[in-house]
């Protein structure tokens, strides 16, 4: 893929728990983002699949999935999201959940995403952010969410790897959103920059005309 046709794209970035997933999926109900959530695309893998059985082997330790796997089957999702017409990266911007997930993945990434922004959702209070992770477990049914041995190993995965992802972009496209506050407020606040984003866009290519 040349340079110059890599997908328009805003990273959700936090720990596990930090309402990535709440926000992406509201941002993607917008027209002109698509929200594409790595877990998800895991999760929809037929268990009994190899694929899936992968992920269930990292998964259910609160592992991290390989790279290169990981990477592969992201993009043959955004490729296949594309050929059925829910993705035009002519005209809309993807909205990346759970992905990258470290430094190998953001470099593995480069060649197909020009990122704009990272917006960065940062809860402080981290046993607020395990219980939301004990909730999901039942309500989603999720296996990696049921232990706490499991959901203490993710965070600490994400302390870990996942965190130097934010120090692999440029410091001025990095957002820190606090999400010690209601999804709402939270969403505003993303909403805002995406839409000063969008204006500086356009604001760029009127000077030049
Ligand atoms: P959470 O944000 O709560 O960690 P996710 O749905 O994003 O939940 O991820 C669930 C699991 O899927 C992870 O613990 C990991 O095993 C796997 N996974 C998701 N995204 C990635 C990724 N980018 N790289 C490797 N593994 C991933």
């Amino acid at each position: 893929m040349p340079a110059t046709t890599r997908y328009k794209t805003f990273l959700l970035f936090g720990a596990p728990g930090s309402g990535k997933g709440t926000q992406g999926k509201i941002l993607g109900s917008i027209p002109g983002l698509v929200h594409v959530a790595c877990g998800e695309i895991f999760r929809d893998l037929r268990v009994g699949s190899p694929l899936g059985k992968v992920f269930l082997d990292y998964s259910s330790r609160g592992a991290l999935v390989p790279d290169d796997f990981t990477i592969q089957l992201w993009k043959e999702h955004t490729e296949g999201l594309e050929q059925l017409g829910r993705f035009d990266p002519a005209t809309d911007a993807l909205i990346l959940d759970g992905i990258p997930r470290n430094v190998a993945q953001a470099r593995l990434m480069d060649e197909y995403v020009d990122v704009k922004r990272v917006y960065y959702l940062d809860c402080e209070d981290k046993e607020k952010m395990f219980l939301r992770l004990k909730r999901r477990a039942l309500h989603e049914n999720r296996l990696d969410d049921a232990s706490d041995a499991v959901i203490q190993h993710r965070l600490y995965v994400y302390e870990a790897e996942t965190a130097q992802v934010l120090s692999y972009y440029p410091v001025d496209i990095i957002r820190r959103i606090n999400t010690d506050r209601t999804p709402v407020e939270v969403l505003a606040d993303i909403l805002a920059d995406i839409r000063d984003l969008a204006i500086d866009v356009e604001k760029e290519t009127t000077d030049e005309a």
